[in-house]
């Protein structure tokens, strides 16, 4: 039996309709912006493998890290206890992101981070005798799959199937030039009952890559402090380096009081999740009553190894060269989309950072279901590329190690595609 009849029999994948999708690709090794499958055929990986691969795959610097820390140490609890590697994760982070994020809270992946992010902010307010409850987040928002996470993103056909169980949620619009005056006062009605505000800085990516102006998100990031919001900024999508910036929060002078983070954060290699958050909420669990501890703690808190792959992946990320590579994508993204942008086929492109997105002339079926996104996935899979387009909007987000010759040819075949779709 192939790999993939073993695998049909017996995995169930992720976002996958399984009566009627693509059987999957076997994947052997990677290098680099590229992935090889069993015949060796190459793929040029366009979305950084679900936007967790900023540096390439299989990195030796990284690869190199990782087994050195597979050799002293794989994991121990973190409850009582801790190792070198996650003070120094946490020293270094906590030194490149807005310098009100004091302590970090470490899990285990996105989602996690999200759940954690928001039980510290609601049993800040239980802890410190409020009775805010109300969660405030954007129309259309991701942050996670998890039961806690899904309630704070925004109602699809992803959460149908539990919309009836998942907490309230009050959803503001995007902000924009337009609607800002309103969303403030829709704040303000609600002020005394938020506990928080959770975004996803400049960028919503599963919502299609729709992006928002720094200054509007500092606006009403502005407003949340002088109603008393606690914000989190979840950047486990924009933060190292996305969006051009280290973090997509460093486009604005306001401060989050918590952060999220995740994918980038160990290069793509291991599964690692990020809540940070400030000394003020800190001080409010810091007590001799035991009823003021936060009871959250996954088994692979702050794995070592996990860390090993963060601090070598941070190693790489502040490196100048790497820094120059984001610039050199931006520069190739918006030549690019200067180039299509006034093609018939595509209704409109827009960039943030290394984030490039075309959304296609659908005529009228606009939905994530859409047969063109299937015809497009497979029409640049067979071309060696992988793109995984979100309904009628395509986009490329890849590795910062991206050749320009492998960054030409994915332009060349979405240029090609306009033809051919
Ligand atoms: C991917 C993502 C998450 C969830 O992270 P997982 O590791 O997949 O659970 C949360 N928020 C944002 C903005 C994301 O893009």
């Amino acid at each position: 039996m192939s790999l993939v009849e073993r695998d049909l029999a017996v995995i169930w994948h992720p976002y996958t309709q399984m009566k009627t999708a693509l059987p999957p690709v076997p994947i052997v090794r990677g290098e680099g912006a590229c992935l090889y499958d069993e015949n060796g055929k190459r793929y040029i990986d366009g979305v950084s493998s679900w936007w967790v691969n900023i540096h390439g795959h299989a990195h030796p610097y990284i690869a190199q890290k990782v087994a050195e820390q597979l050799k002293k140490l794989e994991h121990v609890m973190f409850a009582g206890f801790t190792h070198e590697g996650a003070v120094e994760l946490a020293e270094r982070l906590l030194a490149i992101i807005p310098n009100n994020q004091k302590k970090v809270f470490y899990s285990d992946n996105g989602s996690t981070a999200v759940e954690v992010a928001m039980k510290m902010c609601l049993q800040y307010w239980h802890n410190t005798g409020n009775d805010r409850t109300k969660i405030l987040a954007f129309k259309d928002a991701y942050h996670g799959d998890t039961f806690g996470a899904m309630a704070v993103s925004g109602r699809s056909a992803f959460t149908a199937p539990f919309d009836p169980l998942l907490f309230e949620v009050e959803f503001i619009d995007l902000p924009n030039e337009n609607n800002i005056q309103d969303l403030k006062s829709q704040i303000s009605n609600l002020g005394s009952e938020l506990a928080c505000f959770i975004f996803e800085p400049l960028v919503q990516g599963t919502a299609g890559m729709i992006m928002y102006k720094p200054e509007h998100l500092n606006e009403l990031m502005t407003h949340c402090r002088k109603e008393g919001v606690l914000m989190i900024a979840d950047e486990i999508f924009t933060g190292f380096g996305r969006t051009g910036k280290l973090f997509a929060t460093d486009y604005v002078t306001e401060q989050p009081d918590m952060m999220c983070f995740s994918k980038g954060l160990t290069g793509g290699t291991m599964a690692l999740g990020i809540t940070t958050c400030t000394q003020q909420v800190y001080d409010a669990f810091l007590s001799d009553d035991k009823l003021k501890t936060l009871f959250h703690g996954h088994s692979f808190t702050a794995n070592p190894v996990a860390c090993s792959a963060a601090l070598a992946s941070l190693d790489l990320t502040l490196q100048d060269s790497t820094m120059q590579n984001i610039s050199r994508i931006i520069t190739m993204h918006s030549q690019f989309a200067e180039r299509i942008k006034h093609h018939p086929k595509i209704r409109t492109t827009r960039q943030t950072g290394t984030i490039l997105a075309m959304e296609w002339e659908t005529g009228s079926n606009t939905s994530y279901f859409s047969n063109l996104r299937d015809r497009l996935y497979t029409y640049f899979l067979d071309a060696g590329i992988i793109l995984r387009p979100l309904g009628n909007i395509l986009y490329i987000l890849p590795p910062y190690c991206i050749t320009d010759d492998e960054l030409t040819y994915i332009y060349r075949k979405i240029e090609q595609a306009l033809e051919d779709i």
